[in-house]
């Protein structure tokens, strides 16, 4: 069974109770609109840990496009039916005012890293995500927290964070999951039409490629995508494109 919690003060009196006493729990942060990407961090989960917790929860603070906030894909009972044949033991939904008691007055802030690649374009984007996964990791107290490698930099910065603030969590990595065409699975998806669909596994294919970096670039711009960047950085070749108005990422090791 899996039980919904919204409050945090119930999932913190929850945890420190009997049924969690000398538990492993496993941790999976997520906006919700689960895909087979969410599901694989979760069955890692499952197998490592005695309890398995997720969470949904479309931050605002990380949105620095408003209309991107709002269009956020919402398929709550679709998801809820995915974690109970799962068998994830809890869900926690909580609304604004449950991670936000502080109206967003304190904040986690990075200034390196964070400050490149997506950061560069989405400011803001990542002392949103830190915060809230600071919060989250709080509320939930977990032994392992698992992110997946398709937000790459979101990974390293979460990393980053555990070590410098000594967090007890161990933070687990899962490999990007995609379509057979080579796509990233995302929650965005969701919003792609027919035809942006068909050319979208060309960014992965040209990431890929090995070829020059402007030639990726220019190849993008011909199928129609707009380019925000592509770099490599040490071994790992990242980039942000848009489809429309829906923007897309993804890296792969070279
Ligand atoms: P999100 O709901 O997009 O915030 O993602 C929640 C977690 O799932 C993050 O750690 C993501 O990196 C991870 N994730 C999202 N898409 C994928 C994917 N295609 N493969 C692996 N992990 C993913």
């Amino acid at each position: 069974m899996t039980r919904v919690i919204k409050k945090s003060k119930d999932f913190i009196k929850l945890r420190n109770g009997k049924l969690f006493s000398d538990k492993s729990v496993g941790f999976i942060p997520t906006m919700g609109a689960l895909h087979q990407g969410h599901i694989a961090l979760i069955k890692k989960s499952l197998k490592q840990n005695d309890i398995t917790v997720v969470s949904i929860y479309v931050n605002p603070t990380q949105f620095n496009n408003p209309d991107d906030f709002k269009k956020y894909p919402d398929t709550f009972n679709q998801d809820l039916q995915i974690l109970k044949k799962l068998k994830v033991d809890y869900l926690l939904h909580p609304n604004y005012s449950e991670i936000y008691p502080d109206n967003y007055n304190y904040r986690i802030i990075e200034t390196d890293f964070s400050k490149k690649l997506c950061g560069k374009f989405r400011p803001g984007h990542f002392e949103g995500v830190l915060t809230v996964v600071m919060k989250l990791l709080n509320i939930v107290k977990p032994s392992r927290a698992y992110f997946g490698e398709k937000d790459y930099q979101q990974l390293q910065l979460v990393r980053g964070m555990a070590k410098a603030f000594f967090l007890d969590t161990k933070i687990i990595s899962h490999p990007t999951i995609r379509t057979k065409e080579g796509l990233a699975l995302s929650s965005r998806n969701l919003r792609l039409n027919k035809e942006q669909l068909k050319v979208a596994p060309e960014f992965n294919r040209l990431l890929k490629s090995r070829l020059p970096i402007n030639e990726i670039k220019s190849q993008l711009k011909k199928l129609g995508f707009k380019v925000e960047y592509i770099e490599k950085i040490n071994n790992r070749i990242f980039g942000a494109v848009y489809l429309g108005n829906i923007r897309l990422i993804d890296n792969v090791k070279i």
